[in-house]
């Protein structure tokens, strides 16, 4: 029997509500609906730029011509987002207390503005420039990229932005927060990821592993649709997003 949508996110409504804790998994996909396009895919952003230009190795040899991508990419682009439904339903969520924490794959800090507070930022956040010399750090907007690339105001070093560049080791606190969360999520909401990033793509079979109900959201199935997830509601994640919140926000805030 092909069950609806609408059915399926009833089902999912329900597990929300009854679970003691429970972990979203984003990925690209959940931003895409702000307008910023995800790595992979037919309007991926490999279509248009060298993924190469991310290697921590061609970053610290090249860095002009690096930044000149990254500036492109992550400052002309993504700096004009704004939140979608999707990231508003999960702030509404931590703040009614049906969601315990996030693990973001994003660097676009699109959580963060939407209002969730608990979030593990897996690869970094673009917002953030550090210095490779003195290692300060600079929130985007101190720094002006018209030269580049840019120079920390203290020491003339080399200015990175903090995201995990291809070849470079996961942060020690996203990591042992995700693994936490795998271990004591009853469900697991994954969006719109691929799941092919490794190491973090680990995370969510590691949950279902220990006992967790995994949802999915995605236009498309992923690599983990027909592996681990139990509940897969297919469509965009502001849209499914969207009709969640409907039914879970059904019931006002104690202090409403
Ligand atoms: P991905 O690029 O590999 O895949 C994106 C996934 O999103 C696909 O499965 C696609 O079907 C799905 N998708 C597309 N439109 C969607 C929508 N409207 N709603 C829900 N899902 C949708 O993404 P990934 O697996 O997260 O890996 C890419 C890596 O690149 C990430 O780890 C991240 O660090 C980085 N990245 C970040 C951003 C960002 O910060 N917004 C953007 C691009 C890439």
């Amino acid at each position: 029997m092909i069950r609806s949508l609408d059915s399926a996110i009833l089902d999912a409504a329900s597990l929300l509500r009854s679970s003691r804790f429970t972990t979203a998994f984003t990925g690209a996909g959940i931003s895409v609906e702000s307008g910023i396009p995800p790595f992979r895919g037919e309007k991926g952003l490999w279509n248009k730029y060298d993924p190469r230009t991310l290697e921590i190795g061609f970053f610290l040899n090249q860095p002009e011509e690096s930044w000149k991508v990254i500036k492109q990419i992550f400052y002309d682009f993504f700096g004009k987002a704004a939140p979608n439904q999707a990231h508003v339903v999960l702030a509404g969520m931590e703040q009614r207390g049906m969601l315990s924490c996030i693990i973001t794959q994003n660097i676009d800090n699109l959580h963060q503005a939407a209002g969730s507070t608990v979030v593990h930022e897996f690869h970094g956040n673009s917002m953030k420039l550090v210095c490779l010399v003195c290692m300060h750090t600079y929130v985007y907007g101190e720094i002006s990229l018209d030269t580049l690339p840019p120079r920390c105001p203290k020491c003339e070093g080399l200015l990175k932005p903090d995201f995990v560049f291809f070849g470079e080791a996961i942060p020690q606190e996203p990591l042992a927060a995700a693994y936490d969360a795998a271990g004591k999520s009853d469900v697991f909401l994954i969006i719109g990821s691929t799941g092919e990033v490794m190491p973090a793509n680990q995370i969510p079979p590691l949950a279902k592993q220990n006992g967790a109900t995994i949802i999915e959201i995605n236009p498309q199935e992923s690599h983990y649709t027909r592996w681990i997830t139990d509940i897969f509601l297919q469509g965009k994640a502001g849209e499914v997003m969207g009709k969640l919140g409907e039914i879970l926000f059904s019931t006002p805030l104690h202090n409403d």
